[in-house]
């Protein structure tokens, strides 16, 4: 009985530590959230600036409704392509020093699109081998040749750029990775890619709003640009709403229009999303004093973990992975957190390889310095 065979699978799942539930939230997202009733000051979104549920963007968000109504109706090319989603690109666009950019649903569904709208059989893809999911369900869709490099391992990359007989050569990578919080080599991946005659897509789910001046991404922190990248930035993150973008040069948005199965072939979101977002795309820019503050929590709580059992990761963004290695461990780990009201999540392969599990804490700009103390002590004595 496929039942049986199903339930049988998640037990399995469950004797491991695998099982996957979820939590209900009783309040707006924030660092402070109620559960089941209630009250844990949290450590697991990627509100990184606190805009989720800013009240500048929640009234933007009303007006939006106001003016344009709740659903698009139809997909982009039908007659779901409203002003402000053309805005909301010229003004991304822009903002990431691009000629042109195209709005998605989801980041998910942008990496989609474009990978498959780039290559397909007879090219090849190299990525890195700690992507996000997105980006390697993308490839597997593409059917394009896949080759995947040791994690920021540039030489072993090289090697396979030399090698391959292929047509187009597509690199892809998290530009901050989004279990491990690192960076990636951006300036030799474009390098080599110039070398190469490659492109880059770059997936900057967790540098844009967050990094470089402004909030402008990885591509201002490292002060780098070329028409080679390709830029996909996610709008449910530091942006605080939802959605996704991809930021290229026009033929490449052209392209997309045409051939992005996941542009094509669905509803347009709600045009007063774009509105609400067009808000955000200003308290982003005027942010610097979030990111500022932000960064020194992320000094604070770096300084305050020292001397634990388990590994802090090396990373200086929002993300700040403590390296449990043992699911089970993670999992109890998370569970002496919550006892004490604190939120953080555990997070366990098939996301993270196997022996890797973690807790992946992550820092806001809502978040203050006492509540970085709390996380810190309640962590020193979960360690005794
Ligand atoms: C979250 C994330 C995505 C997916 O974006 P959504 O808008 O949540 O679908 C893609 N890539 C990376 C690196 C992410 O962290």
């Amino acid at each position: 009985m496929i039942f049986h065979q199903l339930q049988h699978e998640l037990d399995e799942r469950a004797t491991q530590g695998l099982l996957r539930q979820r939590r209900t939230l009783d309040s707006p997202q924030s660092p402070h959230i109620v559960v089941d009733g209630k009250p844990y000051l949290a450590f697991c979104s990627n509100d990184y600036l606190g805009l989720a549920s800013h009240p500048q963007l929640i009234a933007a968000l009303q007006q939006g409704a106001q003016a344009w109504g709740v659903g698009a109706g139809a997909a982009h090319l039908v007659s779901g392509h409203f002003e402000p989603h053309r805005q909301l690109e010229m003004q991304l666009a822009a903002f990431v020093g691009k000629p042109a950019a195209l709005l998605f649903s989801t980041g998910y569904m942008a990496n989609l699109g474009v990978v498959q709208a780039l290559v397909g059989k007879g090219d090849a893809v190299f990525a890195d081998k700690l992507n996000h999911s997105s980006l390697n369900d993308a490839m597997l869709l593409a059917r394009a040749e896949v080759r995947r490099y040791r994690h920021g391992d540039m030489q072993q990359l090289a090697q396979m750029l030399e090698r391959t007989q292929s047509g187009r050569k597509l690199i892809i990578t998290d530009a901050v990775f989004s279990m491990d919080g690192d960076l990636a080599p951006l300036p030799d991946l474009l390098a080599l890619c110039e070398r190469h005659d490659a492109w880059l897509l770059l997936d900057d789910a967790h540098g844009f709003g967050v990094l470089g001046a402004q909030g402008r991404g990885s591509l201002a922190q490292y002060g780098i640009d070329s028409a080679r990248i390709v830029l996909m930035g996610t709008l449910g993150k530091a942006a605080g709403v939802s959605g996704a973008f991809i930021a290229a040069e026009q033929v490449v948005i052209d392209t997309l229009v045409n051939h992005a199965r996941s542009y094509v072939y669905t509803t347009a979101t709600p045009p007063a999303l774009s509105a609400a977002l067009l808000q955000s795309l200003q308290l982003i820019e005027q942010g610097d004093a979030l990111r500022e503050h932000l960064q020194g929590l992320v000094a604070q709580l770096r300084k305050g973990l020292g001397g634990l059992p388990w590994l802090l990761m090396p990373s200086d963004t929002a993300i700040q992975p403590l390296l449990i290695g043992d699911n089970q461990r993670a999992l109890g780990l998370s569970e002496g957190l919550r006892d004490r009201g604190i939120w953080v999540a555990a997070i366990r392969p098939p996301t993270v390889p196997q022996g890797t599990a973690r807790l992946r804490i992550t820092l806001s700009a809502a978040h203050t310095a006492d509540d970085v103390e709390r996380l810190i002590g309640a962590l020193h004595e979960l360690a005794c």
